[in-house]
């Protein structure tokens, strides 16, 4: 340690084994690692120098932020082997304009520190998290997450517009610039976007800047089927245009479960019905009809239609935190109903409302006592999809058992469907052995080809993404 210790000082190297304890676990607490050390640089440099020297010791890194992976991501393996890299102290940024539309971060910068610094000047980062007082913008890049905005911005791929970041031989990837045309051959942005810290570590990124909201309107609708839910998406896309940012859908027993959960909190429409649709309508610059005004003339007419039952705008921005709330709350919520499996999933859009429905019939069918639920991000074809264990079963021994049998069957379907096994939450460790089993050959080999090309010596996050030659 004492190599570390001369390049990054006493407080760049944490050995105090308190200290070190909360980050070995995952935020989930399936996954619990070991290390000797955490190693926190505060520079570039120092990243590059301490890279250098684990490799020439053959030491692995696990590059870690906020630790707020949903798939074990930032956890190191438990025998002890490898050091955590926390890029957590290289927390500023850079520089910001209103002029470019950019933000230039260090890897450190937690996501809710962006959003402060933007609004601050006029702008805005257009992607929100629930772990966004945690996650930070080298996690979110490595993650290429994505969040309740996507539907309009895109994902971190669509928002990053430049990267700096320390390759596993120790040199520097100098990439900052934001260029809009950029044609010199393999674009080393878009794979370390998204490579789960297994190419290279991340020290800095260029984001892209939007107009802050000028107008926003929030509603929140009842509708019968996740069918009727994506029909009224298209209607309000074609009759009020590109200005639909968010817009979400869950159950109703999803809606009970977080009713339930939260203090106070009520459905925000008079009636009850069996899907809700949570619609944000955000525009740029005033003039013209209102967001209100738009989204009610969108939500009229999709009543006229027969598309939704019951409809109701938050009256104010109090009203609308508080729709805002209910969608917040809703991985908490289905924590309370007990034990589950959670898969991330993605289907083409148009494919999501019969998979919504099959899917959850089948599982429930196939596997007796079981039940299904399903939220979030419709417009991008992503959407939360849990299965429940039987009432009064032990969890863990559950998961345990019967886990890898659900989830190989719902990862079936899911490929079956032309989906995903990971929207949003990459491969990490949790979904590993399941890529290698459901992924192309070529993709297998395009995988482990980049890994071996970028770090022959396997230092860089072992254990995460690339499945094992027993998997494939
Ligand atoms: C309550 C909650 C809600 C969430 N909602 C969403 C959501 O809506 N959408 C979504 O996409 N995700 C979501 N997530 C998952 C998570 O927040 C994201 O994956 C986030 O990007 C992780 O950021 P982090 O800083 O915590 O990274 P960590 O968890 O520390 O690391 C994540 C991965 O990135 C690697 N890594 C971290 N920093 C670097 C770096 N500087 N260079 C190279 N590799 C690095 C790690 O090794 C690991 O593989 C949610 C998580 C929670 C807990």
């Amino acid at each position: 340690m004492n190599g570390f210790r001369t390049i990054l000082g006493e407080r760049g190297v944490i050995e105090d084994a308190d200290d070190i304890d909360p980050w070995v676990h995952d935020w989930r607490g399936r996954y619990h690692g070991a290390s000797r050390a955490i190693l926190s640089p505060a520079t570039t440099h120092e990243v590059a120098v301490v890279v250098m020297l684990a490799n020439e010791m053959g030491v692995p890194l696990v590059p870690q932020g906020g630790n707020t992976s949903m798939v074990g991501g930032a956890t190191p393996p438990p025998d002890g082997s490898a050091l955590i890299l926390s890029l957590r102290r290289m927390n500023s940024i850079r520089s910001i304009s209103a002029q470019d539309n950019l933000a230039v971060c260090e890897a450190g910068v937690i996501l809710s520190n962006l959003h402060d610094a933007a609004q601050a000047i006029d702008r805005r980062f257009p992607l929100s998290l629930g772990a966004k007082g945690s996650a930070t913008i080298g996690g979110l890049i490595s993650t290429n997450a994505g969040g309740t905005q996507v539907l309009r911005h895109g994902t971190m791929r669509a928002l990053v517009e430049g990267i700096e970041a320390v390759l596993p031989d120790g040199s520097i990837h100098h990439g900052l610039d934001a260029l809009k045309k950029d044609n010199r051959g393999y674009d080393i942005k878009q794979l370390l976007i998204g490579a789960e810290g297994t190419i290279g570590i991340v020290t800095a990124g260029s984001l892209r800047l939007v107009p802050s909201i000028a107008d926003r309107a929030v509603g929140w609708a009842c509708v019968a089927s996740p069918q009727d839910a994506l029909a009224l998406l298209r209607h309000a896309e074609r009759t009020i245009g590109n200005v639909v940012e968010g817009f979400e859908i869950l159950g109703d027993d999803t809606l009970a479960a977080a009713l339930n959960l939260l203090p106070g909190a009520r459905c925000p429409t008079q009636t009850r019905a069996a899907w809700y649709v949570l619609v944000e309508v955000d525009l740029d610059a005033v003039g013209g009809p209102s967001a209100y005004e738009r989204l009610e003339s969108a939500l009229a007419t999709a009543f006229e239609k027969g598309i939704v039952t019951d409809a109701v705008i938050a009256a104010n921005e109090a009203q609308a935190e508080q729709f805002w709330r209910i969608r917040e709350s809703l991985s908490a919520a289905e924590r309370s109903l007990g034990p589950a499996l959670q898969f991330d999933i993605s289907v083409p859009v148009a494919s999501m409302p019969a998979f919504m429905i099959d899917a959850a019939q089948a599982a429930e069918q196939q596997f007796p006592g079981t039940t299904t639920s399903s939220f979030g991000h419709l417009g991008d074809g992503n959407v939360h999809f849990h299965v429940r264990a039987p009432a009064g079963t032990d969890g863990p021994s559950w998961i345990a058992q019967t886990g890898p049998i659900i989830s190989a069957y719902v990862h079936d379907r899911v490929v079956a469907a032309g989906g995903s096994i990971s929207a949003e939450h990459g491969i990490g460790q949790m979904k590993r052995a399941e890529l290698g089993r459901l992924a192309s050959p070529a993709q297998i080999h395009a995988l482990r080809a980049i890994k071996a090309a970028f770090d022959p010596g396997g230092i860089m996050n072992p254990g995460k993404l690339i499945p094992l030659a027993s998997e494939a």
